[in-house]
């Protein structure tokens, strides 16, 4: 098997501003994995926030090309715990954008999607939303009306959060989730729940710092609008843990190590009665195939990050007003139509 690794610059449509940064490029990694001339691909991010560089993510990928498979294909439960076992204790995002061109090419070498493969029905799929990132309140109503979309989620943290929800509902029936990015207090969370809920917003992603288990549990049993943990929830241990706290979890492919631990996080999310949501970075088209593949696994997917950037580097689903259209190819039905 041979392993091919692609860096690129994505250009992001607007600049992309959270609680924690400002950006107007994404660095972007794309792992090839090569069998008998099928390709599969898989996609991991610069992601500063999380402590992630290209660099470090190079050097652990090099670290591992000696141990890649070279006679049969093992199972890619299997090709992950054998993977793992070197890249999961660092930050597991070079191993998200290994284990997900492993399934790629499982899928391909099968002819399959993946999630035919796995036997999901993919009819009552949930559409995703569209992001809104944080800028001046007349910026974000005029990058919503740009992109007319069913549902948005919108990126809080300022000092004028309910007037900007207010501001964008003027404008629109759509459906909203806000993301404060741990911005908020227990105090202002239960002070704007009410408010936000009476202007159309369905959830509230962690508000609180990651920590704030105590805040949590406050916030579980009073606030009126359901609790998404995100930055909470990162690994496979956190769901326990935050099936106390939370009323639902963000799952990140990169945050978690790739499709495969996903699968058991959602397997025991639900077991533990969570909404169970999958989210994405500001990626390419590569990364959202990927997630596409679990669509009808879940309650809520934030899978825009596509839409975000301007992709001229791959190909696979696409978004059409908040639904998704699946590429014909097998694995992901994702591609790279050109070479970094
Ligand atoms: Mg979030």
């Amino acid at each position: 098997m041979e392993l091919h690794v692609h860096t690129f610059d994505l250009p992001l449509k607007h600049t992309f501003t959270i609680t924690h940064e400002s950006r107007d490029v994404q660095p972007t990694l794309i792992v090839e994995l090569t069998w008998h001339g099928k390709s599969g691909f898989g996609e991991a991010t610069e992601t500063p926030y999380y402590g992630v560089t290209m660099e470090k993510m190079i050097y652990q990928l090099e670290s591992i090309r000696s141990f890649l498979p070279s006679d049969i294909l093992p199972h890619p439960n299997d090709f992950w715990k054998m993977m793992s076992k070197y890249l999961l204790d660092d930050h597991p995002f070079a191993l998200c954008a290994l284990d997900v061109a492993y399934w790629d090419l499982w899928g391909k070498t099968h002819d399959k999607a993946l999630h035919q493969l796995w036997g999901l029905d993919i009819s009552q799929n949930p559409i995703t939303d569209y992001t809104i990132g944080m800028d001046t309140i007349d910026v974000m109503v005029s990058k919503m009306k740009e992109m007319p979309f069913p549902l948005y989620k919108i990126k809080l943290g300022t000092n004028q959060d309910i007037e900007i929800i207010e501001a964008l509902r003027k404008e629109t029936d759509a459906v909203f989730r806000v993301d404060a990015n741990t911005a908020w207090t227990v105090e202002q969370t239960l002070e704007f729940a009410p408010k936000l809920k009476a202007l159309g917003v369905e959830f509230i992603e962690q508000p609180l710092k990651a920590d704030n288990w105590e805040g949590m549990k406050r916030l579980k049993k009073e606030s009126v609008l359901p609790i998404i943990a995100d930055e909470s929830c990162i690994t496979e241990s956190d769901v326990a843990q935050c099936a106390e706290y939370f009323h639902g979890i963000n799952i990140k492919l990169m945050k978690c190590g790739g499709i495969t631990p996903a699968l058991r996080m959602i397997q025991q999310g639900r077991n533990l009665g969570l909404k169970i949501m999958v989210g994405c970075m500001t990626e390419s088209t590569i990364g959202c195939s990927a997630i596409a593949q679990l669509l009808p696994l879940l309650d809520y997917v934030d899978m825009d990050g596509c839409l975000l950037v301007d992709d001229k580097i791959s190909q696979g689903i696409r978004i059409d007003f908040g639904h998704v259209i699946y590429a014909k190819e097998g694995g992901t039905g994702a591609k790279l139509i050109q070479h970094g």
